[in-house]
């Protein structure tokens, strides 16, 4: 059974970095009553809404998940330990990377059955990282994420993936980025992910286009052939395309067709539900609110995409959509949430965006047909 994947909004929008095209904190919520973190009680009564085998993969964000206060994080740790007695359990840690400790090492050496890799954000070399991820006084934090990577390198096993974003600022040097994160920080696990920012119809000064991405995924998989990387360096969206394309189960919703957003819930501190943070923030989005008494039957309806509601409205309409595409089986459909929401306010983006999975499939699919004959 595929695992619901609990997005714990740890700090909601607090981080200690102000990144230029940060959207938590653009997201129509600011921390309120000091509510910071989730209360354990409230991750009890969401999963008394699965059935004892529903695996489990909770991904610790934010904000910054690592701000926690420790005694918080060891207490939560403690409680995912004692679900396993019960039901598989991962975890993931979605962080910006500049904060460590020997505290943290030792909770996280403690906790590797569960925890077995930590993402961190890092968008290229220093000077192209530096000029977006930087923290309230306008300084660069790409040196201490290299601390934070070789800390964690040294003192554990835990995988690392390096989640770049592709925005204005970095999309001219796919080469570099590579360089940097291959072969400077020796990552073998990265992401490339575009920066489509909802709020402003695509066109905000560091959100990029559909094309414009596609044109950054031409160069850098030119580039990650000439240099042979693909053998044994993971590089998304490549990995989970050729997946894709061999007809395996991808481990990314991008390219699960049709069941996606479901898998994922977003929890924040104040007991609110969402779907995938993908997904705006706002009274029309959210599911119901862990506060609230209602029988557990009723919530889990509410989020599993029986219901009518304005996700899942927008999700039966992609559905729909896709399912006349003849692309659909090599795209999966992309982000529903980015999708929904240009289809609604910029038709234009919303064409664009097929188009550019379209011309993806098209470019990719014949190398990929090479490269597996030989
Ligand atoms: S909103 Fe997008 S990122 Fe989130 S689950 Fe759906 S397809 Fe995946
Ligand atoms: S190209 Fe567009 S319509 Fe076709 S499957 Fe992909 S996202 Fe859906």
């Amino acid at each position: 059974m595929n695992p619901k994947v609990i997005i714990l909004k740890l700090n909601s929008d607090s981080c200690n970095l102000c990144c230029d095209y940060c959207y938590e904190n653009k997201k129509n919520f600011s921390t309120k009553n000091n509510e910071k973190i989730i209360a354990i009680n409230f991750i009890e009564k969401l999963l008394n809404n699965f059935s004892q085998n529903q695996n489990v993969k909770f991904i610790l964000h934010g904000g910054e998940p690592l701000l926690s206060p420790f005694e918080y994080l060891e207490e939560l740790f403690t409680y995912f330990r004692f679900l396993t007695q019960n039901r598989n359990v991962t975890v993931g840690i979605q962080t910006n990377g500049t904060i460590i400790s020997p505290k943290l090492i030792n909770l996280f050496r403690s906790n590797s059955e569960i925890l077995r890799s930590i993402g961190i954000s890092i968008d290229g070399p220093i000077e192209l990282h530096d000029s977006v991820r930087k923290n309230k006084s306008g300084e660069g934090s790409w040196m201490r994420i290299n601390s934070f990577v070789n800390e964690i390198r040294k003192n554990t096993d835990l995988g690392i993936n390096a989640i770049c974003v592709i925005s204005k600022m970095n999309i001219n040097y796919p080469e570099k980025i590579l360089d940097a994160l291959i072969n400077d920080m020796k990552i073998k696990n990265i992401s490339l992910n575009p920066c489509f920012l909802l709020e402003s119809n695509g066109i905000d000064s560091f959100s990029i286009r559909p094309l414009e991405y596609f044109g950054f995924l031409q160069r850098a998989f030119k580039y990650v052939c000439k240099k042979n990387l693909l053998s044994n360096i993971k590089i998304n969206p490549f990995y989970n395309q050729f997946n894709s394309f061999l007809g395996n189960p991808p481990s990314v919703c991008l390219w699960a067709f049709p069941n996606k957003c479901n898998s994922f819930i977003t929890v924040y501190p104040d007991g609110s539900i969402y779907p995938c943070d993908e997904w705006s923030r706002n009274d029309k989005t959210m599911f119901f609110n862990l506060k609230d008494n209602l029988p557990p039957e009723d919530q889990l309806s509410l989020y599993d995409f029986n219901q009518d509601n304005y996700v899942n409205d927008k999700y039966k309409m992609m559905i729909n959509l896709c399912s006349e595409c003849k692309f659909v089986r090599d795209c999966g459909g992309g982000c529903f949430s980015i999708r929904s929401y240009w289809y609604e306010n910029d038709i234009q983006m919303y064409n664009e965006y097929c188009d550019y999975r379209i011309k993806y499939i098209k470019y990719l699919k014949p190398l990929f047909v090479d490269a597996t004959k030989n």
